[in-house]
């Protein structure tokens, strides 16, 4: 269906490496954009690679701290050289430290909100210049059940995640007068490395999510490859500035 066709569509995926943003990765793939890995990890993203080609896609991968401003600056003259353009940014590349609040050193503080709040505006600035020029462009924000809630032992990724959802708003804003559509997506607890650790480190959260998700299940990454593809495509020209949650139903729950 050609309104949520992504052929000769460019997309920027950060942490498109693994968990949620490999699964946006292969639904745009799927859809029939080209796509650029970004991630630490250099095993990981020729991985990734690996597994966006053999589903037929243009993919190429960069390796890079988003933390680093200058690095995504990189990040995006690479991509617009390599594949032509930068259509699609999907932020997604995130962490968490889970602590009391008063155990964070500023050291800890400073790499959850550098890496899951800071990165998105750096590589947001960065795409600008070639969204602009294209006449039209998609910004995919991911944020989080945290940008809604609160937990006692993520202080720091709360306030990224609630930061998420402003940036977004005021990117929505400000850019649409250039057709760039700016949308946070909200998931709810799906099944990854970070929600690995995160059930090992916080007794009783496995069965809490399964007890609050009317899904009655945790997400998979796949799970968000639909909300990429409509909200990276011309179906969702009119939609900017919203926080979408997918989450099987979680933030609905009485
Ligand atoms: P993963 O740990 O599987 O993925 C995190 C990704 O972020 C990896 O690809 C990692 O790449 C990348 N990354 C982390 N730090 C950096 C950095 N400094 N520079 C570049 N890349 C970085 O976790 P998820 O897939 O679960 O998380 C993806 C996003 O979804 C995050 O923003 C997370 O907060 C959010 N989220 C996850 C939920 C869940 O339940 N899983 C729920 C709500 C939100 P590398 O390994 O190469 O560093």
């Amino acid at each position: 269906m050609g309104a949520f066709d992504l052929k000769g569509r460019v997309a920027v995926v950060t942490g498109g490496n693994g968990g949620i943003g490999l699964g946006m990765a292969q639904g745009l793939a799927e859809a029939g954009a080209a796509i650029m890995v970004a991630g630490r990890n250099k095993a990981k993203n020729a991985a990734a690679v690996k597994a966006l080609a053999a589903r037929g896609a243009a993919a190429a991968s960069f390796e890079i701290d988003v933390t680093d401003r200058r690095a995504c600056q990189a990040l995006a003259d690479m991509t617009v050289a390599q594949f032509g353009g930068l259509d699609i940014l999907v932020n997604n590349a995130g962490t968490n430290i889970r602590r009391a609040p008063e155990e964070y050193s500023l050291e800890e503080w400073h790499t959850v909100i550098e890496t899951n709040l800071s990165s998105i505006f750096y590589c947001c600035q960065a795409a600008y210049p070639a969204m602009r020029r294209a006449g039209r462009g998609k910004i995919i924000n991911i944020g989080s059940m945290m940008s809604i809630f609160a937990a006692s032992f993520a202080t720091p990724y709360a306030s990224s995640k609630g930061g998420v959802v402003q940036l977004t708003k005021a990117l929505a804003t400000a850019w649409a007068k250039d057709n760039i559509q700016a949308n946070a997506v909200l998931p709810g607890w799906i099944d990854t490395d970070l929600t690995r650790r995160a059930r090992q480190e916080v007794a009783g959260l496995h069965e809490r999510v399964l007890a609050r998700t009317p899904a009655g299940r945790w997400g998979v990454p796949e799970d968000l490859a639909g909300i990429a593809v409509f909200l990276a495509s011309p179906a969702s020209d009119f939609v900017t500035g919203t926080a979408i949650p997918v989450d099987g139903g979680y933030a609905v729950q009485g």
